[in-house]
């Protein structure tokens, strides 16, 4: 806790405000990747403390709002099988399918476990012989390294009663879609600490480059958010477009080398559907030809299916950056936590979620 202290200390957080003021002289917009930046920033009030000129606008980067609807209801299909104990990050079990969700296929008798790990689910398929254990593999390339290590793991057990239902996603795709789409407003990004402890940020890079923006990679406390915010703002004022590390202590160059030897080795990338954005290239990973006994597309052959998102949810819009939450119609009425029509709205990183439960308005 007391080196936390450190990253919430008022007065050096103020002084970098204040530094910010004095180098601001015209509207910016940058846009914070990560999910658990966006409800850190409105925790701790910095969307309201900056510079009226300044907007934060909150990025795709919630794992669990962006999994395709397709998949989920591939996980809903999988998880009322019989035999079949399906482990998923708790975060999922609340998100709406088509028609329900994963605790109601739990209310109704299905065996729905949340796991922590990866791991946890092959223990559970090592403890479990006779039942199909399926986890469902949501993420960035923060969670991939343990999901494709639990692949691993269990090939080495010889389990031949684990799957996983790959849904992970990559974050530089993303960066391009929003960038390159004609509503673009972005003018620089605080790229996610944790994505970049494994991947490092040599990948941003040529995104920099191609579109002439700065991008500042920066963690999660108040401190290191505040002061990405400042390198960002600093670069935009003199016309620099080059990446910056503010979250030294964790993230380096080049990141976290065995991660992504094993996300490599086990994965490989594709297009993939994000809920409410469309098919983005080369944005997913699959499973590697060699580890298809793994998939459990595979094992339980779904093919294809028709899905039905709520005509009410533009959640697509808010996880683009091009509107915030409390512009959605259905905002604090028809969707709540307790009742969410959107991923945005149960997602622990949902910037839905945030904006309620931080008391955002117009
Ligand atoms: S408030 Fe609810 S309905 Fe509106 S965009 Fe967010 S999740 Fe979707």
């Amino acid at each position: 806790m007391e080196f936390l202290k450190n990253y919430r200390n008022a007065e050096l957080i103020k002084s970098l405000l204040n530094q910010i003021r004095k180098i601001t002289t015209r509207p910016w917009k940058l846009m914070e990747i990560c999910g658990g930046q966006t409800h850190a920033i409105m925790q701790y009030g910095i969307d309201q403390l900056l510079p009226e000129n300044i907007e934060l606008i909150h990025g795709p980067g919630c794992p669990v709002c962006v999994t395709a609807l397709e998949l989920i209801d591939k996980a809903l299909i999988i998880a009322q099988q019989p035999g079949v104990i399906f482990t998923s990050f708790g975060d999922m079990l609340r998100v709406p399918g088509s028609h329900h969700d994963l605790f109601s296929v739990r209310a109704q008798g299905g065996d729905v476990r949340v796991v922590y790990s990866p791991l946890d689910a092959v223990k559970i398929a090592q403890a479990n012989p006779k039942k199909e254990v399926v986890f469902f593999a949501i993420g960035f390339e923060t969670t991939a390294p343990a999901a494709a290590m639990s692949v691993l793991h269990a090939q080495k057990l010889g389990l031949i009663n684990f799957t996983i239902l790959p849904a992970n996603v990559l974050v530089p795709p993303a960066m391009h879609t929003i960038l390159g789409s004609p509503n673009n407003q972005i003018q620089a990004f605080l790229g996610a600490g944790h994505v970049c402890a494994v991947m490092g940020y040599w990948e941003y890079e040529p995104i920099a480059k191609q579109y002439g923006i700065p991008i500042v990679v920066t963690g999660f406390e108040p401190l290191d958010l505040v002061n990405g915010i400042f390198m960002a703002v600093k670069q935009l004022e003199i016309g620099n477009h080059l990446v910056e590390n503010a979250y030294p202590r964790v993230v380096t160059r080049t990141g976290n080398r065995t991660a992504q030897a094993i996300m490599e080795k086990v994965f490989q990338p594709v297009d993939r559907k994000w809920r409410g954005i469309g098919i983005i290239p080369q944005s997913g990973l699959d499973l590697r030809t060699e580890y298809a006994q793994f998939d459990a597309e595979n094992r339980f052959e779904i093919g294809l299916i028709d899905v039905m998102e709520s005509s009410l949810c533009i959640a697509g819009q808010v996880l683009q950056g091009l509107t915030k939450p409390f512009d959605c119609p259905a905002f604090g009425n028809e969707c709540t936590p307790q009742t969410p029509l959107g991923a945005p709205m149960v997602s622990s990183e949902g910037a839905c979620a945030a904006y309620y439960r931080y008391m955002r308005a117009r």
